[in-house]
């Protein structure tokens, strides 16, 4: 038997937000934002940031957080990248992997995101795989030949047994950071599709799964596209910057 979907608010703050504003940001939210029992909230600003979220809210542990990216080896000489094994230790619990702009700016392959979820799961993180196609891809068909490659590559790496603890973003490419969201049916056919795939991937449990959407998400467009049908939560980046946004999007579907 799955285990019933908790929804998941989660936020990527990308390169924005240093520990000066991250400090700012949480004392304004957690000011407006009611703890949920029903819901998990989780941001991920970035690594610099950290320290300070963890100092931040740590009279609120129902906000929890997470790293935007791990390096695919665990220690050595590998200039600015951080290892996941040392992710823990500042108290974030999340870590997101294959995000879109990863990909496109510093190369990350289906091959180095399946290491990535490797060494998050290793660390006792709880990965986001994000996937999603460009508009080239989905204007020629292939939207479920890129889903399939991109989550059996990332997949093949992992053991059923952590395949079942990731969490899934289905981030389409031509709605991040355009003010394009997809419709609620767009959303609702590629989680089908994503679903769909790990019920044919050993060890996932497809119903179990939760899969957030991802693209444009805001205040105004939320309550729409958690209604539909398979979307499990979203992860949000533009409007997750602003505190009182944010609080909004996070009280949605309650
Ligand atoms: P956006 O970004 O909400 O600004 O479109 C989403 C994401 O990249 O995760």
């Amino acid at each position: 038997m799955s285990q019933p979907r908790t929804p998941v608010f989660a936020a990527n703050w990308k390169m924005c937000h240093g520990p000066v504003e991250t400090g700012a940001f949480v004392g304004r939210f957690a000011a407006r934002h009611v703890r949920r029992d029903d819901a998990t909230v989780v941001v991920f600003p970035p690594a610099i940031s950290l320290p300070a979220f963890a100092a931040a809210v740590s009279g609120r542990p129902d906000l929890e957080f997470g790293v935007q990216d791990v390096h695919t080896e665990v220690e050595g000489a590998h200039t600015s990248g951080i290892s996941a094994a040392m992710v823990p230790a500042t108290g974030a619990t999340w870590g997101l992997a294959g995000h879109s702009e990863r990909r496109r700016e510093f190369g990350d392959t289906d091959d180095h995101v399946g290491r990535k979820l490797v060494r998050l799961l290793e660390a006792g993180l709880r990965p986001v795989l994000c996937v999603g196609e460009t508009l080239e891809e989905r204007e020629s068909g292939r939207l479920e030949t890129v889903l399939d490659t991109q989550i059996r590559e990332a997949l093949r790496p992992l053991d059923r047994e952590d395949r079942s603890r990731l969490v899934y973003a289905y981030e389409p490419v031509w709605a991040i950071g355009t003010g394009r969201t997809a419709s609620p049916d767009d959303a609702a056919e590629a989680h089908a599709i994503v679903r769909d795939r790990l019920a044919q991937a050993d060890g996932c449990d497809a119903e179990g799964s939760v899969i957030l959407y991802g693209g444009s998400v805001k205040p105004a467009n939320i309550e729409a596209l958690l209604a539909a049908s398979g979307v499990d939560g979203v992860l949000v980046g533009g409007a997750s910057l602003d505190p009182d946004s944010w609080a909004s999007i996070c009280a949605a579907g309650g």
